[in-house]
């Protein structure tokens, strides 16, 4: 076997180029590369395998193997040495391909007689596309040099499967980006939306992989790098006197400087990458490590080389945020991620949104239930597959994305969205109606609320108040800590909204998933058993006085109400209330109107407090139940953790038997109390709260028609029998018990 020089590689891609660009359907330009690629490595066999569907690579091309095996041969992520590449997203490089790990023999492409195993993973931006495999009968092991010319074809093939190609009639692989795609992810947000998509960053795209002239890509490169160093440094200037966003600027600057990346992207451009495929071949490098990196840390430096690598492809391809696309009239909003204030800027102009990362208890998630936006998180490869202006729908009662579906599955979905207007239409119909069930019961629903945005909702859900407003929303969509005489008024436009409803302000609930991004995170273990809400407060109290103040001044003479999240002892809460006396008392002496009444009540988050001494109950002005909290104490199982969380149903005998016993000791001592997770806004857990004694209960507003609904059609003593029923059955959970009775009622 010859020795290769960078020339060769160069020739390679130059040879490839023409073969890209001549007028031929996608299967004979594959045909033509592998054919290529054979030749010029001195290979018998060279082939090209492509992903099927998320877990099958076919053999889409080859040179040397059976050409009947064309498009026959299927293989498993994983599955014999070509699968082992896909899964890994690693070289193999063998000698002796039969006896290595994982070999899979295939009589169909006549392979067995090939030692010589080189496979490299297509892959473009962590993307995996496929494989690329050289074969030969001499048993030798390819050398460093003849892997990374592959290396870079590959990556090349990567982007040019990217820009379809290979698209042709017959045989030739289906068009990425237009093909239906179904992609499963977890609901943040009930709801459903058709739409088009709308790309938070769209991708950059790169048409030129291959270059001809190194001298002058790699003077483009040098120019763009130097203009990224001069906006770092600016970035830098910039982030004076916040420390945390330094430290991320400063990793930043040191990649920007680095020697070595500098380096390996000059050396593909010798080997005839462009200069922005040269930065995207890094970067797909770095986005694979960071699949594979256990390391936190390390995963997050990663995450910083990757964001200064679009930086860079922006200022080589000019391709900035805004691409000039007009934004469709029904715009779903696809992205990586998106933080809680960019998110406020769309506003309720966005039908629905989907994010390939996020979380449920993400904030992004927390402004999208504000702005009653169906959302979908974890939805794997979104903002890889979906293009600008594709037809989507999103069913945020599955957590399912249909990308560009077909006819079939469109009509199907649309009945479901009429659906969902038919029921929007009968609860709007029972709007001003009370929540009274048909044994005369009522039950009083109020909203649960922490931006500006949710204030219209008091108006059209029929709320009767708001029975719990997160006040750290408004602190965790800023970048800095709001000032008292801003919380002052935004208090006031609360109260203002809400005409004389009352509204609960609950004070700063943060900590455990509530990081506020201007305050150094605690590098705790078990953060949700952390120091969080009211520890925090009482340890530091200047935050937590500042925001009564804030209060005391937004409630100017009207009467106000507060409670304390996460009271797990009695004394917690004397203290909390000492601190408002203390307040009141130095508002007085400032000559501020004090509110003309005040309760102060707790949220009974953690199972200490129901078992509280007796004088508790009296003390405390009234109890609100945080149920997302409570249960995932009650269950040792993480609310965020969609693992063990559906493991544990709320309708489960021991949780509602447990409830049951604190609405008693409420009943018992006169403590007005409601019922404020997220829980109360489900319609079944709503009626088996109301049977057990829960006379008030508050949910996201989008919740209290359906609640409303069924709750008019049942009568509570007909339910205690039911849960009687399954107590004596010995049943692990009511459910069952009540989907039957009420279906009875429809
Ligand atoms: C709860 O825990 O149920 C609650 C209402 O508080 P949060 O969800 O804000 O923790
Ligand atoms: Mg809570």
């Amino acid at each position: 076997m010859p020795e290769r020089t960078e020339s060769d590689s160069r020739k390679l891609l130059g040879r490839l180029r023409d073969a890209m660009a001549g007028d031929v359907a996608g299967q004979a330009r594959l045909d033509k590369i592998t054919h290529l690629i054979a030749t010029s490595m001195g290979c018998e066999v060279c082939s090209i395998y492509l992903f099927r569907d998320e877990n099958t690579l076919e053999l889409c091309a080859t040179e040397g193997l059976k050409e009947d095996a064309v498009h026959q041969t299927r293989m498993k992520v994983g599955e014999g040495l070509v699968g082992r590449v896909a899964k890994r997203r690693q070289v193999i490089n063998t000698p002796d391909a039969p006896q290595a790990r994982g070999f899979r023999y295939m009589p169909e492409t006549g392979e067995e007689i090939f030692s010589s195993f080189l496979g490299i993973p297509i892959q473009r931006l962590g993307d995996a596309l496929g494989v690329l495999v050289v074969q030969s009968k001499m048993a030798r092991e390819f050398s460093a040099d003849e892997v990374y010319a592959l290396e870079v074809v590959a990556m090349v093939l990567a982007e040019m499967t990217e820009l379809g190609a290979f698209v042709g009639e017959g045989e030739a692989m289906s068009a990425r980006h237009s093909h239906a795609v179904l992609v499963r992810g977890t609901v943040g947000q009930e709801g459903v939306a058709e739409g088009h998509v709308w790309l938070h960053e769209p991708r950059v795209v790169v048409s030129n992989p291959i270059a001809d002239d190194p001298e002058r890509e790699a003077q483009r490169l040098q120019e763009a790098v130097d203009a990224l160093r001069v906006s770092v440094d600016q970035m830098l200037t910039m982030s004076i006197g916040d420390k945390d966003q330094q430290q991320v600027i400063e990793a930043y600057r040191m990649f920007a400087n680095s020697k070595s990346w500098m380096r390996r992207m000059q050396e593909d451009i010798v080997q005839g990458l462009s200069a922005e495929a040269a930065v995207e071949k890094e970067q797909s490098l770095a986005r694979a490590r960071i699949g594979q990196s256990a390391d936190a840390y390390l995963r997050e430096r990663l995450s910083d080389l990757d964001d200064l690598s679009n930086r860079l492809l922006r200022i080589l391809t000019g391709q900035g945020s805004d691409t000039g696309a007009d934004m469709p009239s029904d715009p779903i909003l696809v992205a990586r991620n998106i933080g809680p204030g960019e998110l406020l800027e769309y506003g309720r102009s966005l039908r629905g949104i989907v994010l390939e990362q996020g979380s449920v208890g993400s904030h992004a998630a927390i402004v999208a239930r504000a702005l009653a936006i169906p959302l979908i998180v974890h939805a794997s490869r979104i903002s890889t597959e979906a293009l600008n202006g594709d037809h989507i729908m999103v069913d945020g009662e599955q957590g399912i994305v249909h990308l560009r579906p077909d006819d079939t599955v469109a009509s199907a979905f649309r009945d479901k969205i009429a659906m969902q207007a038919a029921a929007q239409e009968r609860y709007s119909s029972i709007r001003d109606k009370p929540a009274m069930t048909t044994c005369g019961q009522t039950i009083a629903l109020h909203m649960n609320a922490g931006l500006m945005a949710d204030l219209p909702s008091l108006a059209n859900s029929g709320a009767e108040g708001v029975g719990l407003f997160r006040t750290e929303l408004q602190f965790l969509v800023r970048n800095q800590m709001p000032k008292r005489s801003e919380l002052s008024t935004l208090y006031a436009r609360v109260l203002g909204a809400a005409k004389g409803k009352p509204v609960v302000f609950r004070t700063l609930d943060i900590g455990s998933d509530k990081v506020l991004p201007y305050m150094k995170p605690n590098d705790e273990p078990n953060p949700a058993m952390g120091w969080r809400a009211i520890r925090v407060g009482l340890d530091k109290p200047g935050i937590m006085r500042m925001q009564l103040q804030a209060l005391f001044r937004a409630a100017d003479g009207r009467s106000l109400t507060v409670m304390f999240p996460f009271i797990a002892q009695f004394d917690e809460f004397r203290a909390a209330r000492a601190e408002v006396d203390k307040t009141l008392a130095r508002e007085a002496r400032l000559g501020h109107t004090l509110p003309s009444s005040l309760k102060i009540g707790a949220m009974l988050e953690t199972p200490s407090l129901a078992f509280a001494p007796q004088k508790f109950f009296e003390e405390v002005d009234f109890l609100s139940i945080g149920g997302n909290d409570l249960k995932q104490f009650f269950f040792a199982a993480d609310r965020e953790n969609e693992r063990v969380r559906k493991r544990y149903d709320t309708l489960n005998v021991s949780f509602l038997t447990f409830l049951q016993d604190i609405a008693n000791r409420c009943i018992q001592t006169d403590t007005p109390v409601s019922f404020c997770g997220e829980d109360a806004g489900r319609p079944v857990e709503a009626l088996c709260f109301a049977a057990i004694g829960f006379r008030t209960l508050s949910m996201r507003p989008a919740s209290i028609g359906p609640v409303k609904s069924l709750l008019r059609r049942c009568d509570l003593n007909e339910v205690r029998d039911v849960i009687e029923a399954a107590r004596d059955r010995g049943d692990q959970s009511v459910r069952s018990a009540m989907m039957n009775y009420i279906r009875g009622k429809y």
